[in-house]
């Protein structure tokens, strides 16, 4: 019996049936190198989804950093050493200060000033929620906005506060004291075009006020990752923050799944920003969740804040403590990874292959109709797949999610590159790989891809 097929029934026979597996025939991995993956019978697959291995799979300095203080030391932070400091300053210097639209520097006064380590991007979430709510019942608010189609961890808190999951498939329905506004979705939803900004604001300012005064935390994700890599028109999120302040709720920014460079700046929420009307600053959150990419694949989440927020959090003795969070080898691994982001220039060359990457993809949608919308930023993109003709009486584009599934099949067996797909319809292919693709893996991808849609009807 093939090796693969006796994994996948020993997975089976011990693992609940509700964690699927990726591929019609699912691949058994052995091993794994930059932008590439090996499965155990020897056959090299380019990586262009698997975004949480950011500055690529096995990555040696990574490694080196991990096993060599694991060797060393590890262990929590009720002890003292040196790195949880110097990650925890490496970290808040890739962050924007309000009056700068880059990296905080010496002169300017930061904005973001506390951390603290978790596990995951479910942990960090689930803490910047504990630490957003504490503040909000501080002034008698108990509400808690959010976007639809967000996904935001798989905590019974998070679950509460993510429609991709309470909305669909076996979802409770909306809990009490959760709104959702609609994401802003120019190309499917409400509103369309480069100028809805406005129209989506004032749905959010609906949704608000259907939790009235009880509104006390406003958590979205800039691109909106599982709702389909979802990248909202200019002067969005801005606004959006704006309008929740003004209001007097806690802006969480989730960059569990495009922070910590992906987008061409350290967070998305710059990168959409930049493009505004407005060019003086950029409207910061007041909390930023970061998880998957930051360790390069060893278990780290972040929670980064403001110092007012972070004092009120440890007022009247309020404790916190993660056994593993900031552990002498998460806190090495953190480092290493900003350390190669920052040598290896990866948040330039992210710019650079997304640029080309949305221009390969939008010179494919003149020759193919099922690529209803080509988006993204940097190396966070999605290519939404769709009936090439809409309903007659409809200008609705219908989204096809089997063609979008077969897509990423063929490309696969075909062609030996991996990719997923996501949205509430699981029609849109997300396109987020490894920061060390290359301009020729790129090419390679964008010619498979072509091959794949020229082969026909499905
Ligand atoms: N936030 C977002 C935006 C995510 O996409 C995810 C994972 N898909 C999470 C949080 C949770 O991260 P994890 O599964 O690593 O806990």
């Amino acid at each position: 019996q093939p090796i693969a097929v006796q994994m996948l029934q020993n997975r089976h026979a011990c693992i609940g049936a509700n964690l699927s597996v990726s591929y019609q025939t699912p691949i058994a991995m052995l091993t794994a190198y930059e932008t590439y993956m090996v499965d155990i019978d020897g056959r090299h697959f380019l990586d262009m989804v698997n975004n949480p291995m950011h500055v690529g799979h096995n990555n040696e300095r990574v490694n080196r950093a991990i096993f060599s203080q694991f060797e060393r030391l590890n262990t929590n932070t009720r002890y003292l050493y040196e790195n949880l400091g110097s990650y925890a300053n490496a970290l808040l210097a890739c962050l924007p200060s309000s009056d700068c639209v880059t990296m905080s520097t010496a002169s300017s006064r930061p904005h973001f000033a506390v951390c603290y380590f978790v596990n995951s991007g479910s942990e960090a979430n689930d803490l910047a929620l504990r630490i957003a709510r504490c503040e909000a019942a501080k002034h008698g608010r108990k509400g808690t906005l959010v976007l639809s189609g967000g996904y935001h961890g798989h905590t019974t808190a998070l679950i509460d506060v993510s429609p991709y999951k309470f909305a669909g498939k076996g979802g409770s329905g909306c809990p009490p004291n959760v709104a959702v506004a609609p994401v802003p979705d120019s190309y499917r939803g409400m509103f369309r075009g480069p100028h809805c900004a406005q129209a989506y604001v004032q749905e959010l300012e609906k949704a608000a006020d259907r939790l009235g005064s009880q509104f006390g935390v406003f958590l979205f994700e800039a691109i909106s990752g599982c709702g389909g890599q979802i990248v909202p028109p200019k002067n969005y999120v801005r606004n959006a923050i704006r309008a929740a302040h003004a209001r007097g709720a806690i802006c969480i920014a989730d960059e569990v799944q495009h922070g910590v460079g992906r987008t061409g700046h350290f967070c998305a929420f710059e990168s959409v920003q930049l493009e505004d009307d407005e060019s003086d600053g950029i409207e910061l959150p007041d909390i930023v969740t970061f998880g998957k990419p930051i360790g390069n694949g060893f278990p780290l989440g972040v929670v980064v804040t403001t110092q007012a927020l972070a004092d009120s959090f440890a007022s009247n003795g309020m404790e916190f403590f993660a056994t593993f969070g900031g552990n002498p080898v998460a806190c090495a691994a953190g480092l290493a990874v900003l350390g190669e982001l920052k040598e290896k220039n990866l948040m330039a060359h992210a710019s650079q292959l997304g640029a080309y990457l949305l221009s390969g993809l939008e010179r494919l949608q003149a020759n193919h109709a099922c690529l209803g919308n080509v988006r993204g930023k940097g190396l966070f993109l999605g290519v939404e797949i769709v009936h090439a003709v809409a309903e007659p009486e409809s200008t609705t584009p219908r989204p096809h999610r089997v063609l979008a599934r077969y897509i990423v099949n063929r490309m696969k067996d075909q062609y030996s590159v991996l990719l997923s797909t996501d949205g509430p319809e699981e029609n849109v292919i997300k396109i987020k790989p490894p920061m060390t693709v290359s301009m020729r893996d790129a090419g390679y991808f964008l010619a498979s891809l072509d091959r794949v849609l020229g082969e026909g009807p499905v």
